[in-house]
């Protein structure tokens, strides 16, 4: 069984196909960070046109990586959303266009589903579950009793947790995007400055972000202003503290509640280092099973696509000639 996953609902363009579900004959990712740099963020109208250059040049190369040819295409799985509406349409008409002329079965599938669904190509997935999405746009826990069943738990009332290391790293004058860099800094630094943990109510699972990355850039305003430096590497690690402290207490509280056999990290974040290092040591006495996806599964890519995809194909989802890009697209209504 061989499922092609399309994905471009960023800035990243990326063809994949994937056997029987968890085996990666081919994984192509364009990224376009270069082009956003500059902007110091994603700019929709270019996102979009280099969509349009990539997806012919990297479509071409996923075919070649795994040497198959259209007939060996038993579904195409495509990001319906959310994301970027003009980058989705790239996508989204490029997987209608070539399962229209091969005649090759259409599936829709949610990108977070997919950012879930990259951990299944590192291990088979047992339910019930839990999975920590932590990435650009999203910062949710999920729970899932079965394949294609999500339930959000606890989401993020503002900032998501990548968005707040992008916003901190601009404070920092570091490059787009500030995720990376402030990893690589706090491995560096100490947590020495004091910085507020957002846990809301008592049993909430949700998560903020906002009032954290207000309180670094105040600190690095209020020094500035009386003529003191920061230590960069001390505030990235404090900061990054903050996130996991606050990401992995909430996790650990939801695996004991909700009594699930499997964690899944996911998302962008999830490449973090600190947080990778932080779960790992939390779990390591839980009777549970944490699985942590390889750091190129953990940005955005077309073999998460392809995973899920491949999961609702064998439940027979199809889409049709008429599917739309859906920037708002609901995880938990969509199947
Ligand atoms: P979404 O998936 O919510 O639609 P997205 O697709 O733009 O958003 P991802 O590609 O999943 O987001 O993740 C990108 C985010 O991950 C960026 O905010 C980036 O800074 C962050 N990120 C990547 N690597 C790391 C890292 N090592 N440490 C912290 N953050 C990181
Ligand atoms: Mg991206
Ligand atoms: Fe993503």
């Amino acid at each position: 069984l061989y499922i092609m996953g399309i994905e471009t609902s960023c800035d990243e363009t990326a063809v994949a196909i994937i056997k029987n579900g968890n085996e990666i004959v081919a994984n192509v990712v364009a990224s376009q960070i270069e082009s956003h740099k500059r902007f110091g963020g994603v700019v929709p109208e270019i996102a979009s046109r280099h969509h349009v250059e990539q997806m012919t040049i990297v479509f071409e190369e996923a075919m070649n990586q795994a040497n198959l040819t259209f007939v060996d295409l038993d579904a195409i799985a495509v990001t319906e959303g959310p994301g970027l509406v003009g980058a989705l349409l790239i996508g989204v008409n490029a997987a209608k266009a070539i399962s229209f002329a091969h005649q090759i079965p259409l599936v829709a599938v949610h990108h977070i589903a997919g950012h879930i669904y990259a951990n299944r190509l590192v291990k088979e997935m047992s339910f019930p579950l839990l999975s920590l999405v932590v990435s650009g746009g999203h910062t949710e826990i999920v729970f899932m009793k079965e394949h294609g069943h999500f339930q959000v738990i606890g989401e993020t009332r503002d900032d998501a947790a990548g968005e707040a290391y992008d916003k901190v790293a601009r404070t920092l004058n570091l490059p787009y995007p500030g995720g990376p860099h402030i990893d690589r800094l706090a491995q560096e630094g100490k947590p020495t400055i004091d910085l507020p943990r957002a846990w809301l109510e008592e049993g909430s699972y949700d998560f903020s972000f906002s009032g954290l990355k207000s309180s670094v850039i105040n600190t690095v305003h209020n020094l500035t202003q009386r003529g003191e430096t920061v230590a960069p590497e001390n505030l990235a690690a404090s900061f990054q503290q903050s996130v996991i402290d606050v990401l992995v207490t909430k996790t650990v509280r939801a695996t004991k509640e909700f009594q699930v056999k499997q964690v899944l990290l996911a998302g962008g974040v999830a490449a973090n280092r600190g947080l990778r290092k932080a779960l790992e040591e939390a779990f390591y006495e839980l009777p549970v099973d944490l699985v942590i996806p390889p750091l190129s599964l953990c940005t955005d890519n077309a073999a998460m696509i392809a995973a899920a995809g491949t999961v609702l194909f064998e439940k027979g989802q199809r889409a049709g000639m008429d599917l739309n890009a859906n920037p708002g697209l609901d995880l938990e209504i969509h199947n």
